[in-house]
């Protein structure tokens, strides 16, 4: 059995061998192992530096004071510390948020949980490009609206949000801005200064860093306070108890840093893979591109395949490892709630690929993936005629 082609990292990147390498030397004897919190002795001293040093890292990429940043487990519990912790902390100032339906399931979801808990949210349609507009966000402000929670990069079209103007909207309106930026490390620019961004969302595993550790940028401001939804021993300044998992943070640290130093070349490299992958399909009809190219990431592209059935495909392409945009349960295959908001039909949504390219992504990978998918292509349209 060959090792399929990796064209997923839109669901996850591997670690970056230098990442890797700087992880195993915080976690053995003769490494830097001890508890960072330990303030009684050298080791727990130099734990608590390699924690530091990363938290620069990280508040370096986006602009922001390392004081600002709070280690979680990941983008989802940074995003439900987000919605949860400002929602309840704010209760006497409002009880509204405003979302979209396109947002990544840690943010849906959570919003879904504030409404049963008796807060009012608005979910926000996006366009047939997947994004929401500055004027549809002005028109949804009301006088009790607390928080706006947009993405930065959809996971699934790869579409950017235009930040900037988004935030100026929520601020005219009194209500703070949070995104989920998971998808948007080492793609674009994520200057919270300049981008008027609040609360932001940050995963390691996106972004050539370790599943299992994310961030929470808090804008440090009388008005961005945050109620804490795990309790403990008081770490990250009482915002997130439980001992930090050093190897983990410095993981993400590295990885953020290399995200500065090597991300836009990286996607510049990778906007050449995707090019390639389109060039090599443009003999073909019925392909639609789901991802409107000009406002998109070039490491995600979503197409769909007309007349074919995606799990037939995605069954065909067993040398390439993609996801579609569909959630399987037993009883039935349900198109993805993202090409559905953007109102595709459901044939199509359900004979949609997602391709995510990255830092590792050769022109080979893409050559044998586009050999594949041609082969599968022609055997699945002979039959369907
Ligand atoms: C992957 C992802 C998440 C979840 O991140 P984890 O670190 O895996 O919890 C949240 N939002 C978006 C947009 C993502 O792509």
């Amino acid at each position: 059995m060959t090792t399929p082609v990796y064209l997923d990292y839109a669901a996850t990147t591997p670690v970056d061998p230098r990442v890797a390498e700087l992880m195993g030397r915080h976690l053995t004897l003769d490494g830097i192992f001890a508890n960072p919190a330990s303030r009684s002795h050298m080791p727990g001293w130099q734990a608590e530096q390699a924690v530091e040093n990363a938290r620069r890292q990280v508040a370096d990429l986006i602009h922001a004071d390392p004081r600002e940043i709070v280690w979680t487990s990941g983008a989802t519990e940074a995003d439900n510390l987000a919605l949860i912790g400002y929602l309840r902390a704010n209760r006497h100032r409002g009880r509204h948020l405003i979302t979209s339906v396109a947002e990544h399931k840690a943010v849906v979801d959570t919003a879904m949980a504030l409404e049963a808990e008796g807060f009012e949210v608005t979910w926000l349609p996006p366009g047939r490009d997947g994004r929401v507009a500055p004027e549809q966000l002005r028109e949804a402000m009301r006088e009790n609206t607390v928080l706006v929670s947009l993405m930065a990069v959809n996971n699934e079209l790869g579409v950017i949000h235009d930040l900037a103007a988004l935030s100026e909207v929520a601020h005219a309106g009194g209500a703070i801005f949070h995104v989920d930026a998971a998808q948007a490390v080492g793609r674009i620019n994520l200057d919270v200064k300049r981008l008027g961004i609040d609360l932001m969302s940050l995963s390691g595993h996106k972004a050539y860093g370790p599943k299992g550790v994310g961030a929470l940028y808090v804008k440090r401001h009388p008005d961005v306070r945050i109620e804490a939804l795990i309790h403990g021993g008081g770490h990250e300044r009482g915002m997130r108890s439980g001992t930090l998992p050093t190897h983990q943070i410095v993981g993400m640290g590295e990885a953020f840093a290399l995200a500065g130093a090597e991300g836009e070349a990286d996607q510049a490299r990778i906007a050449m893979l995707r090019d390639r992958l389109l060039d090599g399909l443009s003999d073909f009809n019925g392909i639609h591109r789901n991802t409107t190219i000009d406002a998109a990431v070039p490491n995600i592209l979503n197409l769909a395949f007309e007349g074919v059935d995606g799990e037939s495909l995605l069954m065909a392409l067993r040398d390439v490892a993609l996801s579609t945009g569909s959630a399987c349960n037993s009883a039935s295959v349900e198109p993805s709630y993202v090409l559905k908001a953007i109102g595709l039909p459901r044939e199509l949504a359900l004979a949609s690929l997602r391709f995510s390219f990255g830092r590792f992504t050769t022109d080979a990978d893409i050559d044998t993936a586009l050999s594949a998918l041609r082969h599968a292509l022609k055997g699945l349209r002979r039959q369907a005629i």
